[in-house]
């Protein structure tokens, strides 16, 4: 499908921000990925445009329905100067869960990862070459029918927009305060909390903005039903050290399958070390603490690849893990992974893909 490929480049090239003001999600670089979706004609039209704006209708379903789909997946360059992408075919598969769960058609996946190859090759000196910098990628999909029925959308758009993105941490890798959440849920078994669909992120807002006013940095949630069982935090998932044994919550059903969850069971796997996904309760988590046997909290994602706890907040228990400080296996965590997605240190998993297009 790519063969019909259209490329318009900008004439008008924006300037480009200094490293040092990056921050997350605020810039975006010169160029769009988009591509139509029909009943009739399918996915079509593919096309490399100049960033713009959309216009949509107004009875556009994603506007009232929120059938609406996303992914976020990042992009380094290499001393070397290749451009490398991190396990890009696990993002697309789930797109096509989430896809398929939220009644939007499913994506031929290596079309959309050449499409992704070609829209970063006609923007690749945006990709930031600082330490700890990349370019972060946004692919989505919007129903796009102007039609205020409750149906799934017989249109739609696939978009890719990318953004430079700074280090997380500016200091070293720095723990984080969690408040566990005990009134609000973020999803249950048999909702969406499995997909990355904007209404999971939308319902979570009013805890965050809470607990952000109580001085922490993000919400942990408890599962749906019992308001005991561990899910995940904000957009991370989570793992716990206990007694020397890495524990995370197994996949549910409510919580977000990570790229990043999965490569650090398998990076810890080929260590060696005991891994275990199971249901995982706050009180057990509690005990433990107080027998002094939660040796640490992290938690993973695409954004900031490992983010170590610090403090948990449960009904003004504070458990502080660690004394405060990074866990030496979340360190060492942090470093092997950012090593392999910068091309730095080896990749003996096989997850690094050249970013380099070939016409399919
Ligand atoms: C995206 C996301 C994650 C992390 O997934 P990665 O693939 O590791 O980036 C975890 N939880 C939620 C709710 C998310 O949206």
């Amino acid at each position: 499908m790519l063969q019909s490929l259209e490329i318009e480049l900008t004439s008008n090239k924006k300037q480009q921000p200094a490293a040092d003001q990056l921050g997350f999600g605020n810039h975006f670089t010169d160029h769009m990925f988009i591509m139509d979706y029909s009943t009739d004609n399918g996915w079509h039209k593919p096309r490399i445009q100049p960033y713009q704006p959309i216009v949509l209708d107004p009875a556009a379903k994603v506007f009232h329905y929120g059938q609406t789909i996303f992914e976020g997946l990042k992009a380094y360059k290499t001393d070397d100067g290749r451009v490398l992408l991190f396990r890009p075919h696990k993002n697309i598969q789930r797109m096509n869960r989430s896809n398929e769960r939220l009644s939007v058609p499913e994506l031929n996946v290596d079309v959309v990862i050449e499409a992704l190859k070609q829209l970063i090759s006609v923007d690749k000196d945006w990709i930031p070459t600082a330490p700890s910098t990349s370019l972060y990628i946004r692919p989505f999909i919007i129903a796009t029918q102007p039609q205020l029925g409750v149906a799934p959308s017989t249109h739609y758009q696939f978009i890719i927009i990318m953004s430079p993105v700074g280090a997380y941490y500016t200091e070293g890798v720095n723990p984080v305060k969690i408040f566990v959440e005990s009134e609000y849920v973020r999803s249950v078994k048999g909702g969406v909390g499995e997909a990355k669909t904007a209404g999971n992120y939308a319902a979570g807002l009013k805890a965050q903005e809470i607990a952000k006013e109580k001085g922490y940095s993000q919400v942990l949630w408890l599962d749906g039903v019992h308001r005991k069982y561990i899910e995940e935090v904000g957009s991370m998932n989570v793992f716990f050290k206990l007694k020397g044994v890495v524990h995370t919550p197994a996949l549910n059903g409510s919580i977000l399958d990570g790229v990043t969850r999965n490569s650090i069971i398998q990076l810890l796997k080929h260590w060696n070390i005991e891994v275990i996904e199971r249901p995982i309760t706050i009180e057990e988590l509690y005990k433990a603490s107080q027998n002094g046997e939660l040796e640490e909290a992290f938690g993973t994602g695409t954004a900031a690849v490992i983010s170590p706890i610090g403090e948990l907040n449960w009904q003004d228990d504070v458990l502080i893990i660690n004394d405060g400080k990074t866990g030496e296996l979340s360190k060492k965590l942090y470093d092997t992974l950012t090593g392999i997605q910068m091309g730095k240190l080896e990749d003996p998993l096989g997850w690094m893909v050249e970013a380099t297009p070939v016409n399919v």
